[in-house]
């Protein structure tokens, strides 16, 4: 490709995507594929002759958009939102042509102090105390392993790098039933393994039970085994269950282990001073993660993780053979030392642009429409004499179920084919959680460009859908 060439396909490339951004919302939100059918068009084997960029662009075009589940349509109210800002979209595209490996402050200095600011600027909007410092991962899930190895190593006086974990005592770690199941991966592949996640049972509140933590904790200890960190969960994924932030920690810090607080999807809507009581206490955390690419609009993979101390963080991941040295430069904050991978994005341009596109003000008048219009639809539904809200909105997430007076059929199967065939019909999409052993819908706003008018269709969609369902 010639320079010519790359210059008009980088032009029809940013026309295809304000096209695309525009007329988004006429296509169905979950894609209406079979598995299989997009394989099936795609050439068995790498061609031996360069492709001319037309017909790669067309067959682009023929077969990826309509294999592709929306996440960017205004009614895509499934899972939690993947937001992609069209600022932020710009600016990964600016990032993509440099495609700078992002390892260290040598490698990419303008990313690296870029980072450093923008997760000051996180710092603040998110009213977290100075001191914290951090780094942007690639998703939750890495920030969560980071800071369960950060519990290992800490835990283990930093013999487990060294030595690794066999003769080691058995480390412990402790979270709520209604966290994510992240953190059962981190202590997967930390090789602290399942048994050692402590899941301690939750209240009618759903957050996790204080008397069971401490009484997990003494009982472990005076088995020989060892206690070694506790992760908070605010914002649960199934239906957006909030521990006691502050009450986690200082059991923490009573027992001497490190606390890491999960955040991922809730964590953007502390922006807003009125919604911060759900993390009260977070300043008291040792790590922090939330995930500006879900809420916020940083499209992914952004996820701000803060700590509080990055010396443990960076004493538990730093390797440095000498070909990775930045010699004759004290100081520098090289990010593959914060981290699992080596080399990296340039992730902090994108939230520049977007903090400053958008600006402070108008990112929160999202989040509180997004929760205002959750709340507004839980209650619209809940009138309903068919339906059942069956867990409460917490920020912009609720859960329901279709509960006709003359069913006789089971009310699991029921929902579950409600869920299918709302997502068969394509005018919103929702997806299902399991809450108290029942099979239950839910329902999460938070799309970057939704408007009212959006959640007004998926109450006509829901209910059209489950009254005209076979039963
Ligand atoms: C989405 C989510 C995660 C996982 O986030 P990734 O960035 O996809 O790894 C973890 N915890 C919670 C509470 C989440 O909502």
């Amino acid at each position: 490709m010639n320079k010519d060439e790359f210059r008009h396909w980088s032009h029809r490339a940013a026309d295809w995507a304000a096209d695309y951004r525009e007329s988004v919302a006429q296509r169905p939100v979950r894609a209406q594929t079979e598995p299989g059918n997009i394989a099936s068009l795609i050439d068995a084997s790498p061609p031996e002759e360069a492709q001319p960029m037309q017909r790669i662009f067309a067959d682009f075009e023929r077969i990826v958009p309509d294999g592709m589940t929306h996440w960017q349509h205004p009614r895509f109210f499934a899972y939690f939102p993947s937001n992609a800002a069209p600022a932020a979209v710009i600016a990964e595209q600016l990032a993509g042509a440099m495609a700078a490996q992002c390892m260290l402050w040598q490698t990419s200095p303008a990313a690296t102090e870029l980072e450093i600011a923008m997760i000051d600027w996180l710092r603040q909007a998110v009213g977290l105390p100075e001191g914290f410092k951090g780094v942007l991962q690639d998703t939750a899930s890495t920030a969560t392993l980071c800071a369960v190895l950060t519990m290992r190593e800490t835990a283990l006086d930093w013999r487990g790098n060294q030595a690794g974990l066999t003769g080691q005592p058995a480390l412990r770690i402790y979270a709520s039933t209604r966290t994510h199941s992240s953190v059962d991966k981190a202590l997967w592949v930390a090789g602290i393994g399942q048994d050692n996640l402590v899941k301690i049972p939750t209240d009618e509140n759903f957050a996790m039970r204080m008397d069971e933590l401490r009484a997990a904790i003494a009982r472990d200890r005076a088995n020989g085994l060892v206690p070694a960190g506790v992760v908070a969960c605010v914002g649960g994924t199934s239906i957006g269950a909030m521990d006691d932030v502050r009450e986690v920690c200082l059991v923490a810090r009573e027992a001497g282990i490190y606390s890491h607080v999960d955040a991922a999807w809730a964590g953007s809507a502390m922006i807003c001073p009125e919604y911060r009581h759900f993390w009260d206490g977070a300043e008291l955390a040792d790590s922090i993660v939330l995930n500006p690419h879900k809420w916020l609009g940083a499209s992914m993979e952004c996820s701000a993780h803060f700590v509080r101390e990055p010396e443990t963080l960076v004493k538990t991941l730093a390797i440095q053979p000498e070909y990775l040295k930045t010699h004759g430069k004290d100081g520098l904050v090289n990010f593959s030392e914060w981290s699992v991978q080596l080399g990296r994005r340039f992730r902090a341009l994108k939230l520049w642009f977007l903090l400053r596109a958008y600006g402070l003000q108008g990112l929160r008048e999202r989040i509180h429409n997004h929760v205002a219009w959750a709340e507004q639809l839980a209650l619209r539904l809940g009138a309903e004499r068919d339906f059942e809200i069956t867990t409460a909105p917490i920020l912009s997430l609720f859960s329901f179920r279709y509960k006709p007076d003359d069913a006789s059929t089971d009310l699991d199967a029921l929902n579950l084919r409600l869920v299918n065939a709302i997502n068969d019909d394509g005018r919103i999409y929702l997806t299902q959680t399991s809450h108290d052993g029942r099979l239950v819908v839910r329902f999460v706003a938070g799309q970057f460009d939704a408007q009212e008018s959006d959640v007004e269709i998926a109450f006509d969609t829901i209910c059209e859908v489950a009254r005209a369902l076979q039963r």
